[in-house]
């Protein structure tokens, strides 16, 4: 025990509170000249629209966010008042992000691919005072717009060339109006830094969204880390564009560290399959990008289709669920662009690992080095975490043990808005949910989610592992693995496999593929090929609908598939 210092001898330097208003002012100041481009979501609506992208600098983007700020205290929002956004990622959208959160109301972005009954439950859960929405979203909002009473403003993020002519919608606002009103003439208020800044709901596999509320501090320091070069490593030689939506946990905070690093950002709008993607990263001389594996499947494919290759795009970090090796092989070795695996969540702003090598690592051959990188990486500064069993007694960082992971950090959540559900954290730490080794140099890998085990005879089989191995395949585009119910076992694993288009791969061809790959009692018990894996809102393959869907199911060859045969 230490013995605690009564009077403290304090530090003599300036107080600043660290605000979200504070990076926007920078980048103005500092970086004025750098570019945002963006993808105006009116061009996929309107075939042909001349100047389909929109371009300013940081200092357009900082003065159009002091007239958002006095245009929503016109509109009579509070400080702590929640602002709704159903926005892609665009120039209005940052607007919002810096605008709303830096007059001192809270900006709520909401996943617009939810189910309409869920979002309006979020809009009433938060309670969100004016609601801006992109045009895609107008029948989305005429649909809800009954059902949520605490909207007092409905904000049509375009302008007056591309108003309705009728709507549903009482007294529809634009977007563009509003700002032509105020003059800019506006002051960033000092806040408190543990004010709320935005909120952002889970996307609720389990029972109702529960919200993160992050504060102007965590939002600040988890921008500063995540800049850092063994994080995302963004600077101002950069041209970023984030494919993860500003709907999903704030793009993984670019908006933010993108604009303290000086960096161009490249915002893709509504059109984020492959050749819409493609076409904007050579255009634009895009050097780093973000997203989750489901996207740079159709950006890779579009690419291999063309036999086309990237001239400027050199990193990307792709998170949000497991990185497939053979896509992080691809990317590599074909395209040249570095990968840097991410591993976080909602409830942790998001980041709260990323992949890397040590220096000792640099005289390993290529497949200990990937193999390395395959891992979802090393704790970044600000967060901590250990491995538990299930009894909560800490496990060894061995890279073999694997135990339930907690986490804990300035930008990960204490409670949940509201306090929904209770308290969440475990003696100060907040379980994840997660299930993970650790090795030696402090490296982690996800073996599974909790609720996505499979427990077999009492032990644990990592989905994750089988669902790598078989996406390593030539002729498997995607997979999924699951447990189905077996008398003996318990639990056993499943695996669904969507081919490659005209690719040929049996059940007894993938099986044979998995020998000498993984422990004998891991081999799946069958195998089923389907068309397609259910995506859920924010992009990642929904193994509950897929346990739902196959719950009945039994081995091909009855109660002795080839994977107990072999117990
Ligand atoms: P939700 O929990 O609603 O799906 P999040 O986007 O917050 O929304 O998801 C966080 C979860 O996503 C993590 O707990 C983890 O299970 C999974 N995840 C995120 N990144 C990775 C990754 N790189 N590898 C494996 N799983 C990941």
């Amino acid at each position: 025990m230490h013995s605690p210092l009564h009077t403290p001898l304090m530090g003599q330097m300036m107080h600043q509170s660290l605000t979200i208003s504070s990076i926007l002012q920078f980048a103005a100041r500092h970086y004025g000249a750098s570019e945002i481009v963006s993808r105006r979501v009116e061009a996929g609506l309107q075939a042909g629209l001349q100047d389909a992208l929109h371009r300013y600098t940081y200092r357009d983007c900082e003065l159009r966010a002091r007239k958002l700020a006095q245009a929503l205290a016109r509109l009579g929002v509070e400080g702590g008042q929640r602002v709704g956004t159903l926005a892609w990622n665009g120039y209005r959208h940052l607007e919002l992000y810096y605008g709303a959160s830096g007059s001192g109301a809270v900006l709520h972005t909401i996943n617009p691919r939810l189910h309409p009954e869920q979002i309006a439950y979020i809009v009433n859960h938060a309670e969100d005072q004016v609601l801006c929405f992109d045009l895609t979203f107008l029948p989305l909002v005429e649909a809800i717009a009954a059902a949520c009473p605490t909207v007092r403003a409905f904000v049509l993020m375009s302008d007056r060339a591309h108003m309705p002519a009728g709507t549903r919608i009482p007294d529809l606002l634009c977007y563009e109006d509003l700002l032509d009103a105020e003059d800019g003439d506006y002051a960033w208020p000092e806040l408190d830094e543990n004010a709320a800044a935005s909120l952002c709901y889970t996307s609720g596999t389990t029972g109702n969204p529960k919200g993160a509320l992050y504060s102007h501090r965590s939002t600040v320091l988890h921008a500063y880390a995540s800049a850092l070069p063994n994080v995302l490593n963004v600077g101002a030689i950069d041209t970023v564009l984030p494919v993860v939506p500003m709907f999903h946990v704030n793009a993984w905070g670019l908006p933010y560290s993108v604009l303290l690093s000086g960096a161009k950002l490249v915002l893709p709008g509504a059109q984020l399959d492959g050749k819409s993607l493609y076409d904007l990263f050579e255009g634009e001389g895009v050097t780093f990008s973000a997203g989750v594996p489901t996207v740079w499947l159709g950006l890779i494919n579009y690419a291999i289709q063309n036999d086309l290759t990237f001239s400027t795009f050199r990193r990307t970090v792709i998170g949000g669920s497991a990185c497939p090796p053979a896509m992080m092989d691809t990317l590599i070795d074909r395209f040249g662009v570095q990968v840097i695996h991410g591993w976080g969540m909602t409830e942790m702003s998001p980041l709260g690992t990323t992949g890397g090598l040590l220096a000792k690592h640099r005289a390993l051959p290529v497949e200990r080095q990937r193999a390395i990188l395959q891992k979802q990486g090393h704790a970044i500064y600000g967060v901590d975490m250990k491995i538990v069993d299930d009894l909560g007694a800490e496990l060894p960082w061995d890279g073999q043990a694997s135990g339930h992971l907690l986490v804990k950090g300035p930008w990960i959540i204490a409670s949940y808005f509201r306090d929904e559900g209770g308290d969440p954290l475990v003696d100060g730490w907040f379980p994840t949910g997660d299930v993970a080794t650790i090795d030696p140099d402090g490296f982690m890998q996800i073996t599974d989610r909790s609720k996505d085990v499979i427990k077999s005879g009492g032990e644990w089989i990592g989905s994750i592992d089988i669902e790598n191995i078989a996406m390593a395949h030539p002729a498997v585009l995607q997979a999924a693995c699951i447990a189905m119910a077996h008398p003996k076992w318990d639990e056993r694993p499943l695996l669904l496999v969507v081919r490659r288009p005209g690719q040929e791969v049996g059940r007894e061809e993938m099986l044979k593929w998995f020998e000498g790959r993984i422990a004998k009692f891991w081999m799946p018990d069958d195998v089923v090929f389907v068309e397609a894996l259910p995506i859920g809102g924010t992009g990642k393959v929904q193994k509950n609908k897929l346990r739902e869907q196959f719950k009945d199911h039994r081995a091909a060859q009855g109660v002795a598939g080839p994977g107990q045969a072999r117990l």
